[in-house]
């Protein structure tokens, strides 16, 4: 075999990542945009040892699994991987890579995920689901400032004009932006230069609340108009105030060489600096809407999950994992606004969260007065400081020392639930000694990644937690991404 070598493959497998795995004379290969299913004639695009890549050059016969995508820019942008696949594909594929990430990783027994496995939650609606977009902004090839998403492993941006996993209301802004740049001449950022004012446009819709947010991220301290008499700001503010719904438009200020979206300092220019959204409390498992729902106030730094539908899911069953009477005491570490930790104060006697970004935290506390919820304390801090902290000075406090810390009772030494909610690298060990310290009855995992997911439950079972249930979410349709949940139960002290 050679490169370039045309050959006929049966994909009968999908890796991590959505591509399709299929075998020829003794090797693997590995094919963007091929499904489990399909019959292709394959190009050989890069050879190793035992395994290569290869391209699609014709499907012969499509996988039954095929379906008509909604958007016809989906092989070039980054933003979705498995659009062509069945919606019950999909959500097989993520329960498959939760579990066995878990049983390689986590080094789960089949028999024992199998046992505890819940099934999977998918959605009604896999198209349409975001409340919140973040595009970039450049040139095209022939000078017109573009908006759209970056191509699959690159910073070259497609022009996405209406993506399908947003709101409609994404375009309008952007047509907005967009000319109000040609206009004034206000021009996007290069990267390679490090030259250029508008980097990228955060959008925000509260699906509930209606209420739409907008924050330009910029390479400067302002936004002045060079070519338009004045001020670019006012202008912009102007034009869309008079989108329905528009509740908050900021800029963001960001001058490093980084890839990271969003500065430090966020200036509101029109509105409120912030937008709310409801959370509704559905029973589990059915997911029957149960009472009004907490608000939430939302700024354009804080962190807030971006499927406002299968959000209400995923609290709903990380509340009732937790197993809470209204007697227990709650830690909610990366807690964000406070999302899940006002969720957990409507059945705990106390909550504490813990969140680095203080906006965050800034919100969190306004949420819980604006929701009239007096249980819920909340830190500024990282996870792996602030609860080593306040174990180390509680044991003080208490005179108690590390031998019979375990079995000490107080209500601070010992919650009886403690939650996390980490980002992708999962939680740091530091972290997750002072949990072991604590020992909590039950801690609830719920995770973006599954494979650290799977390293931290190894080191939280191999000490004196089981694995009581585990359910995969579909918080991202049309990508490989998913969301889960983990119930631990204490079984040693
Ligand atoms: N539970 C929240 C947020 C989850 S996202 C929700 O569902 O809305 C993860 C959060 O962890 C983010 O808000 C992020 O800012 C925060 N974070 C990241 N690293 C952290 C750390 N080391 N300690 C505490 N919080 C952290």
């Amino acid at each position: 075999m050679k490169k370039n070598d045309i050959f006929e493959l049966e994909i009968t497998d999908m890796g991590t990542d959505g591509e399709g795995i299929g075998h020829y004379d003794g090797m693997t290969f590995f094919v963007k945009d091929a499904l489990i299913g399909d019959v292709i004639t394959a190009r050989a695009t890069k050879l190793k040892k035992n395994y290569g890549y290869a391209r699609v050059e014709e499907i012969k016969t499509p996988s039954t699994f095929r379906v008509e995508p909604q958007c016809e820019l989906h092989k070039r942008c980054g933003g979705c991987q498995i659009q062509a696949l069945s919606y019950e594909k999909q959500l097989e594929f993520k329960n498959n890579k939760v579990r066995n990430n878990l049983m390689r990783i986590g080094g789960f027994s089949e028999a024992k995920l199998d046992s505890k496995m819940q099934p999977p939650v998918g959605t009604d609606n896999p198209y349409r689901y975001r409340n919140k977009a973040q595009f970039p902004v450049g040139y095209d090839r022939d000078g017109n400032i573009v908006t759209g998403f970056y191509a699959s492993r690159s910073h070259n941006i497609i022009p996405v004009e209406d993506c399908r996993l947003g709101v409609p209301q994404n375009k309008e802004i952007l047509d907005i932006i967009k000319e109000w740049m040609n206009e004034c001449g206000i021009t996007p950022y290069d990267e390679n230069t490090h030259k250029g004012l508008v980097r990228h446009v955060l959008i925000r819709y509260g699906f509930t609340s209606k209420q739409i947010m907008v924050c330009l991220v910029i390479n400067g301290d302002s936004l002045e108009a060079k070519r338009r008499a004045g001020n670019a700001a006012d202008i912009l503010c102007e034009r869309l105030s008079k989108i329905d719904g528009m509740t908050s438009i900021s800029y963001n200020i960001n001058k490093e060489n980084t890839n990271v979206i969003l500065g430090k300092k966020t200036v509101c220019i029109w509105g409120r600096p912030y937008i709310e959204d409801t959370i509704h409390l559905l029973s589990y498992p059915d997911f029957t809407p149960q009472g009004t729902g907490i608000t939430y106030q939302i700024s354009p730094q804080s962190f807030y999950q971006v499927n406002p539908k299968q959000t209400e899911k995923l609290y709903s069953t990380a509340l009732a994992f937790a197993g809470l009477t209204g007697n227990e005491n709650v830690w909610d570490l990366y807690c964000g606004i406070g999302t899940i930790s006002l969720f957990l104060s409507q059945k705990a006697k106390q909550v504490y969260g813990v969140e680095i970004v203080p906006q965050a935290i800034e919100d969190a506390k306004n949420n819980a007065k604006l929701n009239g919820i007096t249980n819920a304390q909340f830190f500024v801090g990282k996870a792996e400081d602030v609860l080593p902290q306040f174990y180390e000075n509680a044991k003080k406090k208490e005179n108690i020392t590390d031998d019979t810390a375990s079995t000490g009772h107080t209500d601070m030494l010992r919650p009886d639930v403690i939650v996390v909610d980490p980002p992708r690298k999962g939680c740091d060990e530091k972290c997750l000694d002072t949990m072991l310290a604590m020992s909590p009855e039950r801690i609830v995992y719920v995770s973006c990644d599954s494979a650290t997911l799977a390293r931290d439950l190894k080191i939280l079972c191999e000490e004196k937690y089981e694995l009581m249930k585990w359910q995969a979410f579909d918080q991202f349709s049309h990508t490989t991404h998913v969301e889960s949940i983990c119930l631990l139960e204490r079984v040693s002290n």
